[in-house]
């Protein structure tokens, strides 16, 4: 057997409870040293807690955290060696950006001169050498949250943990923020778990995505692959606008019916699946004639059209009652065909579809 290096962070069947409420429920988890990692679900998911359990603020109900391969449970979090960025910065209001940032060396007894060093060296990080003297209520929102992410880096932990840091930011703060996050995680190699609610945020930035809702892990991939082969209804969901289609799997195990055509599986699979589909892959065409057989694709109604600068997003209505999403691109010749009421013919290439258990059953 070849050594693995052991991953930075393990869980492993990790629960919380609180009284009734189970906030993280039985979630298994290794984070790779060096990985961007993206903790990715709506409020209450139980991400917040998962990230409590792992700086060691609270303690799991059941199941254990390790570091390195080193149970942590029996570790104060000043000892964790972890640094920590909130949504709401947390800053002192009564001391400089230069004071905040030093901080936790001062917790550590990090002598005077070795302090102003690293303070200046985590300013520079963060690009905010000039404002060292400044107080938070002199900075803005995006500069208030590159102090407290030099404080949390300024002891040189090997794990930052940062909780929807750019949640008070708008929008254009926050790319400027994610690319410089990336840079500065690139210039340290250090291991980031990074939670956020929003899906495109945890598609820029991360290497692999956890998909959490209730408590639970529902999956876990790098972003093309969640977003490609999502696992489950939530999951497809979640990550960017699709349709969810119940069919009809046929008898062969290599294709379904839908809308009465017969279309064809990516691999043959079988038993009982719907399919999802994204919008982007969905293709239309004016329907003139009858529909063949032969002819790809299945008839539908417009529904809608929204227009969205780059093109459109049409929603066709199939027979049978389901709705389908289709992205129409500036330039396609459709378009100018295209207005509610009028028959069209959808069509996919047979690799667009992923499939997913029928929800209910799993
Ligand atoms: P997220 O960060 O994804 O929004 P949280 O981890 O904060 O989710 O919360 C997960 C669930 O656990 C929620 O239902 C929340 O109300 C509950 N919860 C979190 N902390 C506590 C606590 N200290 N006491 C009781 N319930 C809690
Ligand atoms: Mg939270």
């Amino acid at each position: 057997m070849i050594d693995q290096p052991l991953p930075a962070v393990s869980f492993q069947g990790v629960t919380r409870r609180y009284g009734a409420v189970t906030a993280v429920s039985d979630v298994s988890l290794d984070i790779a040293q060096g990985e961007f990692f993206a903790l990715l679900g709506s409020s209450g998911s139980g991400k917040t807690t998962l990230l409590m359990l792992l700086a060691g603020f609270d303690s799991p109900t059941e199941g254990r955290v390790m570091m390195s391969g080193t149970c942590v449970s029996e570790v104060p979090p000043h000892r964790r060696q972890i640094g920590v960025v909130f949504q709401n910065y947390a800053l002192f209001p009564h001391l400089t950006a230069a004071e905040n940032v030093a901080y936790p060396l001062k917790m550590r007894n990090v002598g005077r001169a070795e302090r102003e060093e690293r303070v200046k060296a985590a300013l520079s990080l963060v690009n905010l050498t000039e404002r060292g003297a400044s107080y938070p209520s002199q900075m803005s929102g995006g500069q208030q949250q590159r102090v407290a992410l030099a404080r949390a880096l300024v002891f040189g932990p090997s794990l930052l943990l940062m909780d929807e840091p750019l949640g008070a930011l708008d929008r254009r703060l926050r790319d400027q923020m994610q690319l410089e996050l990336k840079r500065i995680q690139g210039e340290l190699g250090i291991t980031v778990i990074y939670v956020t609610h929003d899906q495109s945020e945890a598609m820029a930035m991360a290497n692999r995505i956890g998909i959490m809702a209730h408590g639970k892990l529902l999956q876990v991939d790098d972003p093309e692959t969640i977003y490609a082969r999502p696992s489950n209804h939530f999951a497809a969901r979640f990550l960017g606008e699709c349709s969810i289609l119940k069919v009809k799997p046929n008898s062969d195990g290599r294709g379904y019916t839908l809308a009465g055509k017969r279309l064809a599986l990516p691999s043959p699979a079988q038993g009982i699946f719907d399919i999802v589909v994204r919008p982007e892959n969905v293709s239309l065409r004016a329907a003139t004639g009858p529909l063949l057989d032969e002819v790809p694709g299945v008839p539908a109604t417009v529904r809608d059209i929204t227009y969205l600068g780059s093109g459109w997003r049409v929603t066709v209505v199939l027979p049978d009652g389901q709705t389908l999403l289709s992205t129409i691109i500036r330039g396609d010749e459709v378009a100018s065909y295209l207005a509610p009421g009028r028959p069209v013919i959808a069509h996919w290439p047979p690799q667009a579809v992923a499939l997913l258990p029928v929800e209910g059953s799993s």
